[in-house]
């Protein structure tokens, strides 16, 4: 939740450009601690995929996900510009709100700027603010809104009056902790008031912690004497926060539909409360964006709706969000959508299934962004009771996970199990000893809670400070809290046992906080959750898991934020867990700190037993227990091998890569912003190997014309000083959409209209991006490529563009080539290395292609290995080819940087490896230490191999 302080805010600032604007809002942060300069490219990048401008007045500039390694702390600088600055898309901004976020932090604060988006005048407030007061006044109003959910409904009350339905409306409300007994007490002395239609209200503000809405129906509708009784609702009222909820029941009863909810069921109730009328067809899909619905898939959301010919309403599964206008931005941002939520699609009328097919598609395909399907899903099958124990990993084998946070570790596993606690709800159901009236039960919890405190107070002082001696604190004074305490005595005195009296208070507390709309207060449930286990492990005589003193590897389940801020870094050497794709939580903490890590591995990782040493590699994605002697001992030098390597290879890094005997192999740097060349020579690039030239389409609302893209081009051609590059030409489509050029829904997008398929359905967008990119090199060396071309008819209708551009314009240097993404090109490599300049092996997609396997997917992406033999014997085909020809070869996929692929692909003859800016040095260091020979025989080795894996056990015994 965005709490600003004065010192976040900085009045009257005066920028040249936007540029200049955004370079001082990325200066304030750093000046506030908050991230490192770094980060200033950041805020850069991003605005380069796409404009962050929100809406009156505001933008909210961010760091991409790479550059969130530069964030010391999360936080928000907010800058006014009382004259304006002319956005990069020709907005005009005067508020800049700056985020410096670890996670996804950033989609609270975008929900809460909608709340200011929406009402009028407060751009013209905002610039003109003269005090930092006014403007955080101004930002930090964040409407409440009245709860209602499944847990705030009680349906089917056997109840004979409606008396006694509010009544027991209200005694849900109490059970879910959103009002006290006083307002229980209230609402017994209180007349529920006809609404019409069987609907009744009752409604008190006394004793109301949180704004909820209760709803009781009765067994069966009824008729009393002042009329028939379908429901009642019980309101907790606080302010205007149950205004939206009472518009809605009054348009429902409007429409009629009052009756139809005595015997409805929670989903439909909740639906037709949430404004979804009872015609409308609905849709659910599963938000799978890694950081939810935030401002650029949000956009794709709504632009698909406007193109459907009826409305399309909009809402959260979860919680009582309102259903929306799936057309309104501000609106469908506002429902703050996260990854694994569950948005609910309604439309009416002719063609309302196809409208929401198409919005259920766009939601499943990502909305523009690279998406992972949830890994949860594959917990979902039932399992027969016998067979629920999976499975335990066998010794010294290499089982695969999904790869999270790059290293290598060794150390004994601590697996951490929630504990099972078994007690009984009665206190005469304990035993002998635990048994007892009240009074007993009371003096067993007292001394529970007094133990788990002093626990609490030694752990504190052997944390020596820090995060987690700060949490542990934490926890210690909630132990204190006298209302939690206060609650398990109340029903202590119904003859409850001490452990269910406990568990229930603080379950009814968590629930509590859970619903809080900040969402950090909403987290401190669990810290609640975990408090209360701690007390209750005492009470039924378990003992919590306790991390060992010495480094360990965690082994859990999941793990949440407050968990990895209790992990000591220092001891916990790497990572694994059963849940979670790359992009959960615990991958993209992991990755802050720094710990190798690997999860989605399956619940057999939860059978490792405590102690026994494990490997975890964190770049293949694996886990390896019990590890023999001979490959624990080539792990522990891989380890100290390594770090000494990083060190050397940064010093030579500028230096030419040779093998030892002498062959030379380019290394080059895959871009996809032209602004990060520099930062790619520095790093020792002798040029780019793969320009990724969609992100400059991609940063703009239309495709951008010729001199946007000489701009863009020249920046990457300047800093590369003579060094050549290697452009792609637009390659959207698939996995790669583009807002502005509409596609038609296809089944499989993957295998359908995309890369230089799509551009040549538009030659003009191809003719001007080459006239761009000969335009922008003039003398310099550029290298022009084709991306997913499937044979040389392809290249020729691609080519046929090129040389009439060419004649016109006349670079220098140029050489035309095509990728080699789609095995059929591969296969026949001889009949396009004849026409050709060079290749350069996409191995991300010829991967793909070749084993059948979307490289997106969660579970399965882990076996679309590029070192796969199917794919070395394309690549193996696809440089004979080019050879024969006297023609060049690079690899620009990931495989490039791959260790144990380096010498494989050097040994198959590839000229040309173009890797990620940060890994150059190190492949270069890599093949330093090579000569062709041993190459070569890694090449033999792997290419005499039959699966992915055995490649690489074969490789690794080497
Ligand atoms: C590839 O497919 O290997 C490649 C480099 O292209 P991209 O990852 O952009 O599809
Ligand atoms: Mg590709």
């Amino acid at each position: 939740m965005l709490t600003l302080t004065s010192e976040d805010v900085l009045l009257d600032r005066h920028a040249d450009d936007w540029r200049d604007a955004l370079n001082q809002a990325g200066e304030a942060l750093v000046e506030a601690g908050r991230v490192a300069p770094g980060y200033r490219d950041g805020l850069h990048a991003r605005e380069a995929q796409s404009s962050t401008y929100l809406g009156n007045g505001i933008a909210i500039p961010h760091g991409t996900p790479e550059s969130r390694e530069h964030v010391k702390t999360t936080g928000v600088r907010v800058l006014q510009f009382p004259h304006g600055i002319e956005w990069h898309d020709g907005q005009r901004v005067t508020l800049l709100v700056t985020i410096a976020a670890q996670s996804d932090e950033h989609l609270d604060i975008l929900r809460q700027l909608t709340h200011v988006l929406d009402r009028d005048g407060v751009a013209e407030r905002l610039a003109a603010a003269d005090t930092r007061e006014e403007i955080i006044t101004l930002l930090s109003k964040a409407p409440v809104e009245a709860r209602l959910d499944a847990d705030t409904l009680c349906l089917g009350f056997p109840a004979r009056d409606r008396f006694e339905l509010a009544l027991a409306a209200a005694a849900r409300l109490r059970q879910v902790g959103s009002v006290d007994s006083s307002f229980v007490a209230e609402i017994n002395t209180l007349e529920p008031v006809a609404l019409g239609q069987g609907l009744w209200l009752v409604s008190s503000a006394q004793g109301v912690i949180t704004p909820t809405l209760g709803v009781a129906t009765p067994e069966q509708a009824f008729s009393g004497p002042k009329g028939p009784v379908n429901a009642v609702f019980c309101l907790a009222a606080q302010g205007d926060a149950h205004r939206g909820l009472l518009e809605r029941l009054g348009s429902l009863l409007d429409a009629g539909d009052g009756e139809s909810l005595a015997d409805a069921d929670a989903a439909t109730l909740l639906a037709r409360l949430s404004g979804e009328s009872a015609e409308a067809e609905t849709a659910r899909a599963t938000v799978l964006n890694a950081h939810g619905l935030h401002a650029r898939p949000a956009k794709q959301l709504v632009q698909v709706a406007r193109r459907q010919t009826m409305p399309v309403k909009v809402r959260l599964l979860e919680g009582s969000a309102e259903a929306v206008s799936a057309a309104s931005l501000t609106k469908v941002i506002g429902l703050g959508a996260r990854r694994g939520q569950t948005l609910v699609f309604s439309a009416e009328g002719d063609g309302a299934s196809e409208a929401l097919e198409a919005l259920v598609a766009a939601v499943r395909d990502g909305l523009g962004e690279h998406v992972t399907p949830l890994q949860e899903a594959s917990f979902e099958a039932p399992v027969d009771e016998d067979e629920s124990l999976p499975a335990p990993l066998e010794d010294d084998v290499a089982h695969p996970a999904v790869p999270a946070s790059p290293g290598l570790a060794i150390a004994p596993a601590f697996v951490m199990r929630t504990p099972r606690f078994e007690y009984p709800e009665r206190a005469d159901g304990l035993d002998d000893t635990r048994r007892g009236d009240s009074d007993a039960q009371l003096a067993r919890l007292d001394a529970a809670i007094r133990e788990a405190a002093e626990q609490l107070r030694a752990l504190v002082r052997t944390a020596q400070g820090g995060e987690v001696a700060e949490i542990l604190s934490m926890h210690e004074e909630m132990l204190d809290d006298p209302e939690l305490r206060e609650a398990a005595h109340e029903s202590l005195s119904t003859g409850t046992s001490a452990e269910a009296a406990w568990w229930s208070a603080i379950d009814t507390a968590a629930r509590a906080q859970e619903n809080l709309a900040d969402r950090l207060l909403a987290e401190r449930a669990a810290d609640l959750r975990d408090v209360g286990r701690r007390v209750l492990g005492i009470l039924c005589g378990v003992r919590l898991p306790t991390p060992p003193e010495t480094p360990y590897i965690l082994i859990t389940d999941d793990v949440g934020p407050s968990d990895v801020a209790r992990l000591d870094t220092a001891k916990v050497r790497g990572l694994v867990t059963a849940r979670g794709g790359a992009t959960s939580h615990s991958a993209i903490l992991a990755r802050a700190l720094g710990i190798p890590a690997v999860v989605g591995g399956g619940e057999r990782v939860l059978t490792l037993a405590n102690d026994i040493d494990v490997i975890v590699d964190g770049e293949r994605g694996r886990v390896i227990p019990a590890p023999s002697d001979e490959r624990r001992s080539r792990t522990e030098l891989r380890l100290k091998e390594h770090e000494m390597r990083e060190r050397e290879a940064y010093a030579a890094r500028h230096e030419e890569a040779r093998t030892q005997d002498g062959h030379r192999v380019e290394v080059a740097a895959n871009l996809g912003n032209t602004a990060h060349a520099t930062d790619a020579v520095e790093r020792g690039a002798e040029g780019v190997g793969l320009l990724r030239t969609e992100f400059v389409f991609m940063a703009h609302p239309e495709a951008p014309d010729l001199d946007t893209q000489i701009a863009e081009y020249r920046q990457a051609i300047d800093a590369l000083d003579g060094r050549p590059l290697v452009a792609r030409t637009l390659d959207v489509g698939g996995d790669k959409p583009l807002p502005y050029w509409p596609l038609p829904q296809e089944d499989n997008p993957f295998l359908g209209l995309r890369g230089i398929r799509l551009a040549l359905t538009r030659p003009e967008v191809l003719e001007t991006q080459l006239r761009a990119l000969l335009t922008a090199a003039g003398d310099r060396p550029l290298r022009i490529m084709f991306p997913m071309v499937k044979d040389i008819a392809e290249f020729r209708a691609a080519r046929e563009i090129f040389d009439r551009v060419q004649a016109e314009v006349q670079a220098g240097d140029v050489q035309l080539g095509v990728m080699i993404e789609i095995p059929s090109c591969a296969l026949l490599a001889p009949s396009l290395a004849a026409e050709v300049d060079f290749f350069s092996i996409g191995t991300n997609d010829l991967t793909q292609y070749t084993l059948a396997i979307d490289r997106g997917h969660a579970e399965l992406s882990a076996q679309a290995d590029g070192l796969h033999p199917a794919v070395l014997a394309l690549i193996r085909m696809t440089v004979e080819a080019a050879h024969a020809q006297g023609k060049w070869v690079g690899v620009c996929g990931e495989l490039a940087s791959d260790a144990q692929a380096v010498p494989v692909l050097v040994g198959l003859g590839v000229d040309e490896l173009s890797v990620s800016a940060r890994q150059v040095p190190m492949v270069k260091a890599r093949l330093r230490e090579l000569t062709l020979e041993v190459a070569r025989q890694h090449a033999e080795l792997a290419l005499s191999q039959s699966t992915g894996d055995a490649v690489r056990e074969a490789l690794e015994a080497l």
